[in-house]
């Protein structure tokens, strides 16, 4: 498995410290239990972190501050750092940090009817206004065209769907905002089931799915 599309450096150093809420962090950690590279960065970023913010002197403003920090990430030979995923065997379908909000049988989850022959179960945490959501696109089939009002990180579990940003597969994260409008489609062969997190009502292009987003806030 290779992953091709990982989380973004800003959102891995705000995990990193700790200032994400639950809903994004649950993305960015079932992504980190998928891909060694992505963890290598956060266990640099933690030590580095740690070390730089006990040089950064209060008149620092933020931005002085990240820069700074950004700045020594760069610098960092990343070749050295060796993953902890060497001695992971081959992971369970639903990742680890799943599991402990949905349970570890796959075949047992209670899917939602959406429309369009796609399901949905939410997933209940401790955020207010950032919403997850377990999505099941069938194979071959694609989400209704939309875009956003806000910000929506989607990781891939099993099979694949494709954008015109490419192919993502399991492990995969796109990241949308609301200068992006897409209309995910499901590859063929497998239902494709990801895991996805929105902090703002999606905006659909067709009645038919507008009417029906009312009904289910997504
Ligand atoms: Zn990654």
């Amino acid at each position: 498995m290779t992953i091709a599309h990982h989380i973004p450096e800003d959102i891995l150093i705000a995990y990193s410290s700790g200032s994400l809420s639950e809903a994004w962090s649950l993305v960015v950690a079932t992504h980190l239990a998928l891909c060694p590279d992505c963890r290598a960065t956060v266990s640099v970023i933690d030590d580095v972190g740690g070390t730089l913010l006990e040089m950064i002197e209060q008149t620092e403003t933020d931005e002085q501050a990240f820069d700074r920090l950004m700045r020594a990430i760069d610098d960092l030979p990343m070749d050295d750092v060796q993953p902890a995923s060497a001695k992971r065997s081959v992971p369970a379908i639903l990742p680890e940090p799943l599991i402990s909000y949905l349970g570890s049988d796959l075949h047992a989850l209670k899917w939602r009817r959406l429309g369009k022959g796609v399901f949905h179960i939410p997933i209940t945490t401790g955020d207010t206004g950032v919403k997850a959501r377990m999505l099941k696109v069938p194979a071959g089939r694609p989400v209704p065209m939309h875009g956003h009002k806000g910000n929506e990180l989607t990781i891939v579990l099993v099979g694949a769907f494709h954008t015109h940003q490419g192919m993502f597969e399991r492990g995969d994260v796109e990241v949308a905002d609301g200068s992006i409008e897409h209309m995910p489609v499901a590859a063929p062969g497998e239902d494709c089931i990801c895991l996805a997190v929105t902090d703002a009502p999606l905006r659909f292009r067709s009645i038919a799915a507008r009417v029906v987003q009312k009904f289910i806030g997504i």
